[in-house]
């Protein structure tokens, strides 16, 4: 069995940069899910092309496996027959196991999948009118603790690989019945017996219209930060024209506040940001969001102003889950504001009912309450609509993700909280 790098300590904060390589399966095939073009080629080449034939396969297989989402090689009809069982002996073309598929009454699905090395996570489609948004998992659990997060109260953690973040997005796909159909929109040189019939449909094109999945979220499991190189390596795929296709405006990565890291998520990956901030106190903050400590609500409101991209076109949504009693206040709603103008951010405000989970040590803000706090932040003319709760029969509502749900007493969870919080330190 692989590796199964499971992190027992948390807190891996600053990425290592340590050579990135493939697991093989037990029967030594390597899954190309995940690797970019360049490395397809390479590996092409280590299994004995030369290197103008490698490239040109990997340019071909590249696009069959993300733009076109076949998942055989028998498929690939431009590539020379005797060419495909030579790959299927070597490659394979993986997708995370589908465990469990569960649909809400309000149109949310939810999956349950499985890594090749046994790990659950779960992959939420929320469909709306216009739009639909595939929330997606960076890791198995989360190494951080936010009090109000049942993600938090996992103990073990794995990195997804790209490919296991990326195949979320090409499972949807294959569940949603999206791939475009049609031509090939690149000549071939090399095309040996290629069968004629795939340049003979129209329609390989990519649109946004019409589609179910027009969004990604990085909110599912994890913290995509902590996972950046894999996370970077994924939505580099999900955006190339060649591969998923799908715009960076469309895609939103939401972090707790790895501030070192923010300045590089703009730069290398130029997703839209989203920010947990929750709370305006030291205090506040420090309690449900324990990375706090490590970095404070000032530095993480800098890094926000410095954010490249941001605009007032595309604006940062800080996300803000309204617990009783604890940041709910109409002085919280206005020390929202006055740090949003102070920083002088491009900035909308998300307020997130508080979804509950058993064990969990808060409750949801009365609906009154929650409907004040975003009048002020509305009247000070920054936008703070309230989300409203989906797939909550499913557990598929935010912050309700939690493979293996067995419920933890109280002083297990204290246990577990100081645990994490020490390897913040
Ligand atoms: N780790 C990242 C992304 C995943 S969490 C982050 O923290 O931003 C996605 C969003 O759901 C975050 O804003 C998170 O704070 C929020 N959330 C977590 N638990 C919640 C709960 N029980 N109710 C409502 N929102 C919750
Ligand atoms: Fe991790 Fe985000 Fe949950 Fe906090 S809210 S524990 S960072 S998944």
């Amino acid at each position: 069995m692989p590796d199964t790098n499971l992190m027992q300590i948390p807190g891996h904060i600053d990425p290592v940069t340590v050579a990135r390589d493939i697991t093989p399966r037990a029967d030594g095939r390597v899954d190309l899910i995940g690797l970019p073009r360049a490395r397809i080629a390479e590996l092409f080449g280590q299994a004995g092309l030369d290197t103008k034939a490698a490239k040109l396969r990997a340019k071909q297989v590249y696009h069959w496996l993300y733009h076109r989402g076949v998942t055989d090689f028998e498929s690939m009809t431009d590539i020379a027959k005797p060419m495909r069982p030579w790959l299927a002996e070597r490659f394979v073309i993986g997708r995370p196991e589908i465990v469990e598929a569960q649909v809400s009454t309000d149109g949310t699905r939810k999956w349950l999948l499985r890594t090749a090395d046994g790990h659950d996570f779960e992959m939420v489609f929320i469909p709306d009118a216009d739009r639909g948004t595939l929330c997606v998992s960076s890791q198995v659990g989360c190494t951080l603790n936010c009090r109000f997060c049942h993600t938090g109260t996992m103990r073990l953690v794995r990195n997804l690989t790209a490919g296991e973040i990326v195949g979320q997005v090409m499972l949807a796909r294959d569940g949603l019945g999206e791939w475009p159909k049609g031509r090939m929109d690149f000549a071939f040189e090399d095309t040996d017996d290629a069968e004629p019939e795939a340049a003979d449909q129209d329609g390989g094109g990519y649109s946004a219209d019409g589609r179910l999945l027009t969004n990604i979220v990085m909110m599912g499991m994890g913290e995509p930060l902590y996972n950046f190189d894999n996370v970077r390596d994924a939505l580099k795929l999900v955006m190339d024209g060649d591969g998923l296709a799908l715009s960076k405006r469309r895609i939103t990565l939401s972090t707790s506040g790895v501030v070192p890291m923010m300045a590089r998520c703009g730069e290398e990956i130029g997703v839209n940001l989203a920010v947990s901030l929750h709370a305006v106190t030291k205090d506040v903050r420090d309690e449900i969001v324990p990375i706090n400590r490590k970095f404070g609500i000032e530095d993480l409101l800098q890094a926000c102003a410095d954010y490249p991209g941001a605009s007032n076109a595309r604006r940062i949504t800080f996300e803000y889950v309204m617990l009783k009693d604890k940041n709910d206040s109409d002085a919280d709603a206005r020390e929202l504001v006055r740090l949003i103008k102070h920083y002088n951010l491009p900035a909308k405000v998300n307020l997130i009912p508080f979804n509950p989970w058993p064990g969990a040590p808060y409750e949801c803000s009365t609906p009154d309450r929650i409907r004040r706090f975003s009048d002020i932040v509305f009247e000070a003319g920054i936008s703070a609509p309230v989300r409203t709760p989906r797939g909550r029969d499913i557990d598929a509502a935010c912050g309700q993700l939690k493979t293996a749900a067995e419920r933890k007493s109280r002083a297990e969870l204290e246990r577990l909280y100081a645990e994490k919080e020490a390897a913040l330190d």
